[in-house]
C-alpha cells in the first residue's frame, strides 16, 4: 500500500532500526519505546489489522509467532516477553498495518489497558 508507513519500512523508504527480517516479515525496533525492549513485527504482505487474518493470509501469523522467541533473545531478552496487537478505533490502533508490539526487557505493569 503506497500510502502505509509500514510497507515504507518493509520496503526501505522510511529508515527504520531493523533487528529481523526474512521473505516473510519485518522487524524493527519501535521509534516511541513503551518498555526497556520494544520492537515490532510485521507481515511483508499488507493487512489493515488482525480483524483482517483469514484463512488466506494467517499463515505469515503463525510465522511471527514461530520467530518472536528467536528475536526476542537476539535482543537480550531474557526474562519474559509481552505480545500487543492494537485492533480498531477502541484500541487505539495508529498504523493500519497488522502488527505485533513485543515488549520486554524490564518488569511490565501487571495492567494489560
Ligand atoms: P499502534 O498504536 O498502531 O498499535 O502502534 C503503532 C506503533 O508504531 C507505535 O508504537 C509507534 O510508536 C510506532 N511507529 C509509528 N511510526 C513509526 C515509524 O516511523 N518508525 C517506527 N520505528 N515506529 C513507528
Ligand atoms: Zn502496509
Amino acid at each position: 500500500m503506497s500510502d502505509c508507513i509500514f510497507c515504507k519500512i518493509i520496503s526501505g523508504d522510511i529508515p527504520s532500526a531493523k533487528v529481523y527480517e526474512d521473505d516473510k516479515i519485518f522487524a524493527f525496533k519501535d521509534i516511541n519505546p513503551q518498555a526497556a525492549v520494544h520492537f515490532l513485527v510485521v507481515p511483508k504482505t499488507h493487512i489493515g489489522s488482525a480483524d483482517e487474518v483469514d484463512e488466506a493470509n494467517s499463515d505469515c501469523v503463525a510465522h511471527i509467532f514461530k520467530k518472536i522467541p528467536v528475536i526476542a533473545k537476539s535482543v537480550g531478552i531474557k526474562n519474559g516477553y509481552r505480545v500487543i496487537t492494537n485492533c480498531g478505533p477502541d484500541a487505539c490502533q495508529s498504523v493500519k498495518h497488522l502488527h505485533f508490539h513485543v515488549l520486554g526487557g524490564e518488569q511490565l505493569s501487571e495492567k494489560m489497558a
